[in-house]
């Protein structure tokens, strides 16, 4: 390996999420609003892995994940773990844990369920049932999902509350 290639791979301060699902690390960056982030991003995409065969990888300068972009990741990637960086060291490392009940992440499809209500609307809430392959439960409807069939709401990107499918 060169030199070069060290100093590109390694960063000062910020976070490393590594063993991506390969090919979902796109998906996060878009999902979790780091794709609108200034800082310097080095995304390596179907990186060979002893572990996983291929993985995808993001490192990211200056930025420090939030508990929602933690839950989105794992949702996304169960595997994966993020490394907090400082000074070129590895400070913490942590794997993300996929809740048991994912709350206001994840819209429910189903017109009537009371999470829709015009009037009072609550917090979408998914019972988690499996976590791989992902099988997720609306608490109040009952309707299940797998991965592919989710909708996200993401409240992270510009500030605007969206509802996004993401093509997985
Ligand atoms: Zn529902």
């Amino acid at each position: 390996m060169s030199e070069d290639k060290l100093r590109i791979d390694r960063i000062q301060k910020g976070t490393v999420i590594d063993h991506i699902d390969s090919g979902y690390a796109i998906t996060i960056l878009n999902l979790t609003g780091l794709d609108e982030s200034q800082n310097l991003m080095t995304i390596g995409v179907n990186v060979s892995s002893k572990k996983l065969g291929r993985k995808d990888i993001i490192k990211i300068e200056n930025v420090f994940l939030n508990q929602t972009q933690m839950q989105q990741i794992s949702i996304l990637s169960p595997n994966a773990t993020i490394s907090l960086i400082d000074n070129f060291r590895v400070i913490e490392k942590k794997k993300v844990e996929i809740p048991k009940v994912i709350k206001q992440l994840i819209v429910c499809v189903t017109k009537t369920c009371i999470s829709n209500s015009e009037k009072e609307p609550i917090d979408s809430e998914f019972l988690v049932l499996e976590e791989r392959p992902l099988k997720i439960e609306c608490k109040y409807c009952e309707r299940r999902y797998r991965l592919n069939e989710i909708y996200f709401t993401s409240k992270e990107k510009s500030g605007k509350k969206i509802k996004q499918a993401l093509n997985l």
